[in-house]
């Protein structure tokens, strides 16, 4: 089975749909989406629509809880406070409803995922190394957890220090972020994992990056949050 991972898509809608395309091109069976559909970008509604139709299934994060929830706005700075409160007016009770049913994890296949982190989902914790990825390895008994949140993409050793994927070791696997990543390299981040073959990608897809920073512009949400597309941080 070839299971295509994307996570923190952020309402970039022009990400998300290049990212669909190189799905569909790549011939996954399977789409599974980490969370963070929302928060952030121009198209949330739009975004939660596509991940609702392509996507098996999706976890929770802590954007898309922000947006139906208020108390769980406590640690976003003002930011993202401004985008989330635009973006709970755009969903509409119907995705709003859908977001609020989202499982913190999901488990199949010997694999977990989740937002933030194996050992409590629902505290946001973040996994930034190779360290603190191994501080999480015993709150888990699938072989790889797959997780997001950072934004930054890695694979990480928890049971061995070979430097790639293996099929017969654990991992912790950060898939990266479709609609913001923060790596330095502006282009959409996604995993492509192999059941068969034994392989982990992490792929990079060039998008609209122009057109999804001036929709940003155009809904009036803070310009830092177009300028920073761009920059990849
Ligand atoms: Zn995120």
């Amino acid at each position: 089975m070839r299971i295509a991972i994307i996570s923190d898509i952020h309402a970039n809608l022009e990400a998300l749909s290049a990212v669909l395309e190189d799905i569909l091109q790549q011939q996954a069976d399977r789409i599974v989406c980490l969370g963070d559909i929302v928060g952030y970008g121009a198209d949330p509604a739009a975004c939660v629509m596509l991940v609702r139709e392509h996507a098996a299934f999706s976890v929770l994060g802590n954007h898309d809880a922000a947006a139906f929830s208020p108390q769980q706005r406590t640690y976003f700075n003002p930011l993202a406070l401004e985008a989330v409160r635009w973006t709970a007016g755009q969903l509409g009770e119907e995705h709003a409803s859908w977001l609020r049913q989202l499982p913190y994890r999901v488990s199949f296949e010997n694999l977990l995922f989740v937002h933030s982190a194996p050992r409590a989902p629902e505290e946001w914790d973040y996994v930034f190394g190779g360290m603190e990825a191994r501080m999480q390895a015993r709150y888990f008994f699938e072989r790889v957890c797959f997780i997001g949140h950072s934004h930054i993409p890695g694979v990480y050793p928890l049971d061995s220090d070979v430097g790639e994927y293996s099929p017969s070791h654990r991992f912790i696997i950060n898939a990266g972020s479709v609609g913001q990543p923060r790596d330095g390299d502006w282009r959409s981040s996604y995993g492509l994992l192999d059941t068969v073959a034994g392989t982990y990608n992490n792929r990079r897809v060039a998008y609209d990056v122009d057109a999804a920073m001036r929709k940003i512009m155009d809904r009036g949400l803070p310009p830092r949050l177009a300028q920073r597309l761009k920059a990849g941080v």
